[in-house]
């Protein structure tokens, strides 16, 4: 059985100081029903992992390379150092406004595997390639490309995000079926790549728009394993009632 994975991302949100009370206030009361974490700013990653003991922590972003000259990056022998073991890669905000690509969110992938680190990988259709019907055509492209050359134990290992563009932070939620549908796709192309034991074992988040009032459907769908969530993860109190919506 997967066991589901909740995860916040705090995208450029939080303070050190929010961070700190934010993991005081909900760490105590992680219940196991899921794996619970959060995803924050570089900055505040310390003090989240110094003020938790069940939620998980992960980076948002890494660079590929260990050092060099890579203005404002930061790479995943720096994460491993202050002991994180998630860092999400390829969110369609760096793909759209960062210049992340396929190739690259693969080096990345293989930087933290190699490491020991379970990467968060992300992929997901815009808007216009939805209206057009090329949801599933998109996703096959990058999958095929970010998840090259890895084994399947590697991608078995992994959490994949399926996040349409059309409804990160829009309000407009992809429904259950819809939902369910490209996780079920994102999952058999994880079979045809690396085979059917990865992709019974790999772990499926949909994300857009999951709020405590729609995260159970999402939850009762077979081949969603957890979410990705972005604005109705910075409140401690919808935080706590997205908690309690999974248990
Ligand atoms: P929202 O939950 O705010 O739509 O964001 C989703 C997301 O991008 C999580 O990575």
């Amino acid at each position: 059985m997967r066991k589901p994975i909740i995860v916040g991302n705090w995208k450029m949100n939080k303070t050190i100081a929010e961070t700190k009370a934010f993991c005081e206030a909900v760490d105590p009361e992680v219940n196991d029903s899921a794996t619970f974490g959060i995803a924050t700013p570089y900055l505040d990653l310390q003090t989240a992992l110094a003020n938790t003991k069940n939620l998980i922590v992960a980076a948002e972003n890494c660079h590929f390379k260990d050092s060099g000259a890579y203005t404002g990056e930061v790479s995943v022998p720096m994460l491993e150092e202050i002991g994180l073991k998630y860092c999400i890669i390829g969110h369609s905000e760096r793909r759209t406004m960062f210049g992340d690509t396929d190739e690259t969110v693969n080096l990345k992938a293989k930087r933290l595997l190699a490491a020991g680190m379970t990467p968060i990988l992300c992929i997901g259709e815009t808007e216009a390639q939805f209206d057009a019907g090329e949801t599933k055509e998109v996703i096959k492209k990058q999958l095929n490309g970010s998840l090259a050359n890895l084994t399947p134990e590697q991608v078995a290992g992994m959490v994949l995000a399926y996040e349409p563009i059309w409804a990160i932070g829009t309000g407009k939620s992809a429904d259950k079926e819809i939902a369910q549908n490209c996780c079920g796709y994102v999952r058999e192309v994880v079979k045809e790549m690396v085979g059917e034991e990865a992709a019974e074992k790999v772990r499926i988040q949909y994300g857009g728009s999951v709020k405590p009032e729609n995260i159970k459907e999402y939850m009762a769908q077979p081949d969603i394993d957890g979410a990705l969530i972005g604005g109705a993860s910075l409140k401690v109190d919808s935080f706590k009632a997205i908690m309690e919506a999974v248990k």
